[in-house]
């Protein structure tokens, strides 16, 4: 039976990707060693391409890793002696918050409600902090923080490094990189491909942090991390086949603001569907703060359970809800790679199942 993956990560995979995974097979690119020429010139063409296509800053430098969890313990133990501030709506904001508890006692963190826009007039980030971390796409209760609401935090933060959490939206929305100095994700979400490989990107100044701190205890500390990457080169043998299927993609890829027009106008098409419905409606009521790469449904359990099972029988995966929101929520991926055809499969589907 066809598949319809809409689940917000792992996700629907982009389409190119059995060819590219037989070129990679074809060109040897599997079984290439990680301190080899090929590897570092493959390594150093991914990064250009991500930096051209998403906008990314020239003097930002780019480290894989191998999820957006490890981006989190990187930042915690290579970035913060001792306090880092957290501001969380959010499961995966909070869970970033409490690794960082767990190196450092001292950290704090400011957690506002799902339905809220985080505003900076009543938020008094201690002036010790070292680094503020946010989620800018939550992808546990579909929520984003704004460009305008990261672009203040930088105005009235000018010296505090700012870390943020894009793994649900980087290569699906143009985010403002030069403003933050840190940003990590993951590719099984926005770019359309199998989990194992995270991104890590640094300003020069989270780079001159991690220099000045000078932890060099792990196999992934930041020192690390930057002197393999010199050569183009990673501390471990990295996910190499992932990284080549990202160079793929993204070489096929138009430029952000171009996939960006895209997401916007699905998701506007989808926001139009859903509000005909009276079995279910947008979890988060404030528009303004909804995300656009993942769309998040409250329902009573019976209906929650009643998707999950026809849709399962149709082939169409929907995400549950996340953590406490797992019977009374269920979500909807808006990512790149999902198929025109396949949307109007799946609003067929409720069109013809639900009210
Ligand atoms: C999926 C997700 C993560 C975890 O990604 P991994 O690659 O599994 O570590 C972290 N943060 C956010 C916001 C996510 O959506």
């Amino acid at each position: 039976m066809a598949s319809y993956n809409f689940y917000p990560g792992p996700s629907r995979v982009n389409k190119n990707v059995p060819d590219y995974f037989r070129d990679a097979y074809n060109q040897g690119i599997m079984g290439i060693n990680h301190r080899s020429d090929a590897f570092m010139e493959l390594s150093r063409n991914c990064i250009q391409l991500l930096k051209e296509k998403l906008t990314i800053p020239s003097d930002y430098e780019i480290f894989f890793t191998s999820s957006a969890t490890e981006c989190w313990e990187i930042i915690n133990q290579s970035l913060i002696t001792k306090k880092s501030y957290h501001l969380f709506n959010g499961a995966f904001g909070e869970k970033w918050f409490n690794y960082s508890k767990l190196l450092h006692e001292s950290t704090e963190g400011f957690a506002f409600g799902k339905n809220e826009k985080l505003s900076l007039e009543e938020l008094i980030i201690p002036f010790e902090s070292e680094l503020i971390c946010l989620t800018q796409n939550e992808t546990s209760n579909a929520t984003q923080i704004s460009g305008k609401i990261i672009r203040s935090i930088r105005k009235s933060y000018p010296e505090t490094l700012i870390a943020i959490d894009a793994t649900s939206s980087l290569g699906g929305i143009h985010l403002p990189m030069d403003q933050a100095d840190i940003w990590l994700a993951s590719v099984q979400k926005c770019f359309g491909l199998p989990a194992g490989l995270g991104l890590l990107i640094c300003s020069p100044k989270a780079i001159e942090k991690a220099h000045t701190m000078g932890e060099a205890k792990y196999y992934n500390s930041l020192t690390a991390l930057i002197s393999n990457m010199e050569k183009y080169q990673t501390s471990y043998t990295p996910n190499v086949l992932a990284i080549y299927l990202l160079y793929r993609v993204l070489q096929k890829r138009k430029k952000i603001t171009a996939i960006e027009a895209k997401t916007l106008k699905r998701y506007n098409q989808w926001a139009t569907f859903l509000s005909d419905f009276s079995d279910f409606e947008f979890l988060i009521d404030n528009e303004k703060i909804r995300s656009n790469t993942v769309i998040a449904l409250k329902s009573t359990s019976g209906i929650i359970e009643k998707i999950h099972e026809l849709s399962t029988d149709t082939g169409i995966t929907f995400g549950k809800g996340y953590g406490n929101l797992k019977t009374t929520s269920f979500r909807i991926a808006n990512f790149p790679s999902i198929l025109k055809k396949e949307i109007e499969y799946c609003q067929y589907f409720l069109r013809n199942n639900f009210n």
